[in-house]
């Protein structure tokens, strides 16, 4: 188990490379054609996708140790994706999942990064990946919300630590709950009882404090009763529908973002987008969102004997077109006056914002200049605005457009969307 089982995927690796950028029959240019904000960052191949599976192969053969060069490389990934979707274009073999066993390895071997390690500390101690400010449901106050822990509702909304803590994304959760006041729908939020997803931790490489976090969450909508839970950022999201699903927690729980659930609310005529937004926009794809929120596949069987890397039965791979990408897109080209141009990359071959991995924990400058990136690409499009539907991506763009003085705005979908209904 653990990196052991991917040894075959790490050794298929040919280096080919394909993992730092957008696959040749889609690059539009020389611009915007790179797709793994590490290696673009540093320049250097053990920071792509397959450098960080070739460290890991020689890991288990015992040809490297850990030394601190190896651990800026493992520590400065935003575990986007993208590289594994790029690869998988041609090849069949798992690059995210050896990536995150290296991590996870790390972890049980004590060779942690010391900011990461602050932030799992904060999640054990008070249920959050981020410092906590008060009480978690304080952003509801002021609205008249169930307590989906006491009364029965159809729907839990799950907002996420970053939402309920930061007093600046409190306005995304407002107006998430007034979207669905306004559908009608009989929901419920879990106040100052909701806790972390966890989602982050894994991906940090501390399963242990995932599973726990896990297992509180799938406890507190058993007790509850809930059958569908609708998350406001796509963290909570992957880690409800594809991390539980992983780890054989989910049930029959209902995941949706929700961008997905107002796309439904407006098809069955619950919400009607009737307010002019007259705004030049593009829509940047969340990675958890997007490529990473991609259904788990449960798979089982074994290798063929012999060299090729074969598989009875034949394996399927995720490969980051099942995500999320058209509900969005529906309800942004729903707004009237609303005119949406899309960026080079997009979808499964979408630019990180730069908050994944932990990255804005361990290296702040990383996150910013992966931001800054995002931002130049949206600004060719012509947009006013750079639109995101996950209060992360907003968070970070909107800290890095400050800082450059750029004139671009940032939106999330629930900010238009409550703006065209009211
Ligand atoms: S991870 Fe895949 S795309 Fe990257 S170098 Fe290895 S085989 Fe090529
Ligand atoms: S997960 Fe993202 S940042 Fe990390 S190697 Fe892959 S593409 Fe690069």
């Amino acid at each position: 188990m653990g990196l052991e089982q991917y040894k075959g995927d790490m050794e298929m690796c040919c280096r080919c490379s394909a993992c730092k950028w957008v696959p040749m029959q889609r690059v539009a240019g020389f611009k915007f054609a790179n797709v793994c904000p590490s290696i673009s960052r540093y320049d250097f191949h053990s920071y792509c996708g397959g450098g960080r599976l070739n460290i890991g192969s020689a890991m288990l053969k015992k040809a490297v140790s850990y030394t601190p060069r190896l651990l800026d490389i493992v520590y400065n990934c935003q575990m986007c994706g993208a590289c594994g979707v790029s690869c998988n274009y041609a090849m069949d073999m798992e690059v995210m999942e050896p990536i995150t066993e290296f991590r996870i390895k790390c972890v049980e071997d004590g060779k942690t990064h010391p900011a990461l390690d602050k932030v799992i500390a904060g999640l054990r101690k008070n249920g959050s990946m981020v410092p906590v400010k008060g009480k978690r449901g304080a952003w509801a106050s002021g609205l008249k919300l169930k307590d989906a822990t006491k009364e029965k509702v159809d729907v839990l909304l799950h907002v996420g630590d970053l939402t309920s803590y930061d007093p600046s994304l409190h306005k995304l959760a407002k107006a998430t709950a007034r979207i669905l006041e306004k559908a009608g729908v009989d929901f419920g939020i879990a106040g100052d009882a909701e806790t972390s997803c966890g989602g982050e931790a894994y991906e940090m490489g501390y399963k242990d404090d995932f599973l726990t976090q896990a297992k509180k969450n799938m406890a507190l909508i058993k007790e509850a009763r809930i059958k569908t839970v609708v998350t406001a950022s796509p963290h909570p999201y992957h880690a409800f529908k594809v991390l539980y699903d992983k780890f054989k927690l989910k049930g029959e729980l209902k995941v949706l973002h929700i961008s997905e659930y107002i796309q439904q609310l407006m098809k069955d005529g619950r919400l009607k987008p009737r307010k002019k937004v007259d705004l030049a926009v593009t829509y940047h794809d969340p990675c958890h969102l997007g490529r990473l929120g991609e259904p788990w596949i449960h798979w089982q069987g074994k290798k063929v004997p012999g060299d090729r890397f074969v598989f009875d039965p034949p394996k399927k791979y995720r490969r980051g077109t099942q995500g999320v990408y058209e509900p969005p897109r529906d309800v942004l080209k729903s707004i009237p006056g609303l005119k949406l141009t899309e960026m080079t990359r997009i979808k499964e071959y979408a630019w990180c914002c730069g908050a994944g991995g932990g990255v804005s924990d361990s290296n702040p400058e990383f996150s910013r200049w992966t931001a800054r990136e995002r931002i130049e690409e949206a600004e060719s499009t012509g947009a006013e605005a750079l639109v995101t539907a996950c209060p992360k991506c907003e968070k970070t763009f909107s800290e890095a457009i400050e800082a450059t003085g750029s004139r671009l705005k940032v939106y999330d979908i629930v900010e238009l969307v409550e703006q065209a209904i009211e």
